[in-house]
């Protein structure tokens, strides 16, 4: 049975803030390996030891695997755990763990090969006879056969990078005209971004919701899934607003999907957390790809199943995690979580960086938030802008959406600007509100980011909130309005930046 008493954390912001916690209530010590621009940040302060990696850039730090790997094995770690991002869907980086005597927290470097890698992941499905959505990922990839391919699908037709992730390297085509052009691109941009030009193409679904399945391989390789999430609410293909569980499955196509996740999850032999992402639309569903590590979104199945992922993840590394047959799992009630980005809604979602002043998250019953940086941290331009996650939980839909909305005009971030006066918008619009939206609903209602004419009249309503509050409280009392407080205009914000 594999025993570690040191974990390592290959990660930084609120992932590692997340990791740290759940090592903490097992009992387990931490080391952070952190780059140089990260000694600021909760994951620095909370961590049992630390380690500096390298500088700044991801390249020479949280990308480099020599470098995670050395600073795990000086600093006497025997398990590594990669968080999302960076590392944690890298084989390479699994396998170096393990030839170096460490555990990789997840699955073995062999699934994440199989299932992670999108072409070969496409392929196992296919051979299983798995609902997929059409396109070609063949190896001849010539611009003449590609265009060739983009005739056979049918128009409108998607290229991605086969290395790509995140969103990134994606192009839609939608006339024969713009093809040539737009593989090119791709191709361009895949090699630039993820070092291999190997591009395929997909039909693309322009009305479809984006549905996952949480799966979870335990440490006899039982494969269950954890139900489904909805993360229809996407910004140029990355999710901002997710939820569990989701509002566009019937019982039947739950009953279905999970079956095909499952599967899929099995004939990988996968191990630990991991997600199988579908797109639905017109009440079909097509696989779409695996992420095999966990999720951003994590915390929505949790919150409805009471479970503890991270801690699943951990136990199955040391073979104590065995699925109770039981045991039935039924989730209750509904959770929805924003992403909380440092950036400007009213200039198209720029990044904002800075010094955090008052940080302050509403408490109240069912509310959670993982953040990684406090008051007298900096937000640097280094790192994605994702500075925090705020989750709910209520007996239903509406009851968690209002609620959400309410959380997030109580929050507090001042020093940056943020995207929480965009979430008040979204989780008020009526396709939200009646879970009718599918993957362009940004683009179809928000296609301008917004705009201080929508919120102008309850911006100025709530700085005099917040000024009533202050003045009254003090700096630090507590509760806030935060759309007033990230408005380009607002004084609160001048006057508490740089606090
Ligand atoms: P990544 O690995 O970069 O996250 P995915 O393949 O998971 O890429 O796709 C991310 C998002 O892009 C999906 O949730 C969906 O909104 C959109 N997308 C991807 N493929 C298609 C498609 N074939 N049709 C329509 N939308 C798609």
């Amino acid at each position: 049975m594999p025993k570690f008493s040191r974990v390592a954390i290959a990660n930084r912001g609120e992932v590692a803030v997340r990791i740290i916690k759940a090592c903490e209530e097992l009992g387990l010590e931490t080391v952070l390996l952190h780059s140089e621009a990260d000694i600021h940040s909760r994951a620095f302060r909370m961590a049992t030891h630390k380690v500096c990696i390298g500088p700044a850039a991801t390249a020479e730090s949280y990308l480099n695997i020599e470098a995670n790997i050395q600073g795990a094995i000086a600093m006497g770690a025997q398990a590594v755990h990669p968080g999302f991002g960076f590392l944690s869907e890298n084989a390479d980086f699994a396998q170096r763990c393990e030839q170096a005597g460490l555990i990789f927290i997840g699955p073995s470097h062999q699934s994440i090969r199989t299932l992670g890698d999108k072409v070969s992941c496409k392929a196992l499905a296919k051979k299983a006879g798995l609902p997929l959505v059409p396109g070609y990922e063949g190896a001849d990839q010539t611009l003449q056969t590609l265009l060739k391919e983009v005739e056979v699908i049918g128009l409108p037709v998607i290229v991605k990078a086969a290395a790509g992730g995140g969103g990134r390297g994606m192009k839609l085509i939608r006339q024969m005209s713009e093809a040539a052009e737009q593989i090119e691109s791709a191709q361009r941009e895949a090699k630039s971004a993820f070092g291999s030009e190997i591009v395929f193409l997909e039909k693309y679904l322009d009305r479809a919701k984006h549905i996952e399945f949480q799966i979870f391989g335990d440490s006899t390789g039982k494969v269950m899934h954890l139900f489904d999430r909805e993360c229809s609410v996407q910004r140029r293909h990355q999710k901002i607003i997710e939820e569990a569980t989701s509002p566009s499955l019937t019982e039947d196509l739950r009953r279905k999907m999970g079956e095909v996740a499952v599967t899929l999850g099995t004939l990988g032999k996968y191990k630990g957390a991991g997600t199988v992402e579908f797109l639905l639309q017109d009440g079909q569903f097509y696989l779409l790809e695996v992420n095999t590590r966990l999720q951003v979104e994590h915390p929505v199945t949790e919150e409805v199943l009471g479970v503890d992922l991270v801690k699943m993840q951990i136990l199955t590394a040391q073979d104590k995690f065995v699925w109770n047959d039981n045991e039935i799992r039924i989730p209750r009630g509904h959770s929805i979580e924003c992403r909380i980005y440092a950036e400007n809604s009213y200039m198209g979602g720029v990044p904002s960086t800075g010094l955090l002043g008052t940080v302050h998250w509403p408490e109240g019953p069912r509310r959670r938030y993982e953040f990684g940086f406090d008051k007298g941290d900096t937000i640097t331009s280094h790192y994605d802008p994702m500075i925090a996650k705020a989750i709910v939980w209520d007996e239903s839909r509406p009851r968690a959406i209002e609620k959400m909305i309410r959380v997030l005009k109580d929050s507090t971030v001042f020093g940056v600007h943020t995207n929480i006066p965009y979430l008040i918008e979204i989780l008020s619009h009526p396709e939200f509100i009646d879970g009718t939206m599918t993957t362009r609903f940004i683009e179809k209602n928000f296609a301008d980011g917004l705009k201080s004419k929508h919120v102008e009249a309850d911006r100025k309503k709530l700085s005099q909130e917040v000024y009533k509050k202050f003045i009254a409280g003090g700096a630090g009392s507590g509760v806030t309005a935060s759309a007033a407080t990230t408005s380009e205009n607002s004084p609160w914000l001048s006057h508490w930046r740089g606090i």
